[in-house]
């Protein structure tokens, strides 16, 4: 049996390559890989623009397959078998440091891994990411079985639905009847969306910029109470139309200055915001006194750790159209079309796919 992957050789330099698939060491499992979704931190490791990028690496970490195989002592390991649908995460703990024993943040675990990004391909069994037609479970990797009628493209943004759940549900401890403004209505936005509306919160509103019209259509569709886009109306003055105590919490996905700044705005006395963009440096002036003055608290953090049994949860109900997030897919040869895509954002485009 061989597999086709696309290796990233080096930052920079992607190439297709057909690697023999031997047999599966006794501790791993073989899966066969169903769909990859495209991630923007794919666009970093392909540059070499993240400090934990191994190379070459097969890259692709948001990933939905079907269990072909498992190794002789892996039967130990899963309590899955064959022909058995399954997504990942991203993240292996080691098991043994204080990080990966806690619930909640064993993302910070260095001893482990990231499938698709610091695990390189130049030693077997070398399938360690998504953009392959197979790869395989390593020890540690945390794996969650696909419920039959769970389409393969929402399985494959598990970890990004877990994404939405964290910052709604563990970060933003958001309650039934709470209000809630989501700024940037991208895939981890809308995943936000879904969260806060199956938590009860009401109104839930979602802000976006020219450009993301297809995203804030989307954003009507999982059940956005009021969609704004911030390039024809003013967020504060609207939202504040809307809800004029402000918002509970605030979730602020963009990473701006102007985010940031219209978030302090936005959020109500002894309200919330959960922070989470990333500015690639950018220093955003506070005044801190308008924090003091409304007791709000800022809480800041990563994505998901220990969050995906809620999303499959969340996907389960059947309530959300997590399908539609992943609107342009791909072949696994076109991957280097669907990462360009991923940069540039052609009109309509939401999310990016490899569809094997
Ligand atoms: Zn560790």
């Amino acid at each position: 049996m061989k597999s086709k992957a696309m290796v990233v050789k080096a930052p920079g330099r992607m190439e297709l390559e057909t690697f023999e698939l031997k047999k599966t060491p006794d501790d791993h499992v073989l899966v066969k890989t169903n769909v990859t979704s495209v991630c923007s931190t794919d666009i970093k490791v392909l540059k070499g623009n993240t400090p934990v990028g191994q190379y070459p690496v097969i890259m692709g970490h948001e990933i939905a397959g079907e269990v072909v195989e498992l190794g002789k002592k892996a039967h130990h390991l899963y309590d899955f078998k064959p022909h058995d649908k399954i997504t990942i995460e991203p993240y292996i703990a080691c098991g043994k440091c204080e990080h990966s024993r806690s619930k909640h943040y064993y993302h910070y675990c260095n001893h482990g891994g990231i499938y698709g990004i610091s695990l390189a391909c130049d030693k077997p069994p070398h399938l360690y990411g998504g953009y392959s037609e197979y790869f395989y479970l390593k020890p540690g990797s945390l794996v969650h079985r696909q419920n039959k009628n769970m389409a393969d493209s929402a399985a494959s943004i598990s970890s990004v639905v877990a994404n939405g759940v964290r910052w709604i549900k563990t970060l933003g401890q958001v309650t039934f009847g709470e209000s809630v403004v989501i700024s940037g209505p991208g895939s981890q936005g809308l995943c936000s969306l879904a969260a806060a509306l199956h938590s009860g919160a009401n109104p839930v509103i979602v802000l976006g910029k020219n450009g993301d019209e297809k995203r804030l259509e989307l954003a009507k569709e999982f059940g956005a109470h009021h969609v704004i886009n911030v390039d024809q109306q003013n967020p504060v003055t609207t939202v504040l139309e809307l809800i004029p105590e402000g918002a509970d919490v605030v979730v602020e996905t963009s990473g701006t200055s102007e985010g940031i700044q219209a978030a302090i705005q936005i959020v109500r006395r002894v309200g919330r915001i959960v922070n989470i963009g990333i500015s690639g440096g950018v220093e955003t002036p506070i005044k801190f006194d308008d924090l003091v003055w409304k007791s709000v608290s800022i809480i800041n953090g990563l994505g998901q750790a220990g969050n995906v049994d809620d999303a499959m949860k969340l996907i389960d109900t059947g309530k959300f159209p997590f399908e539609k997030i992943n609107n342009f897919t791909y072949r696994l040869e076109d991957l280097a079309k669907a990462i360009e895509d991923t940069e540039k954002r052609p009109k309509g485009f939401i999310k990016g796919a490899i569809v094997f």
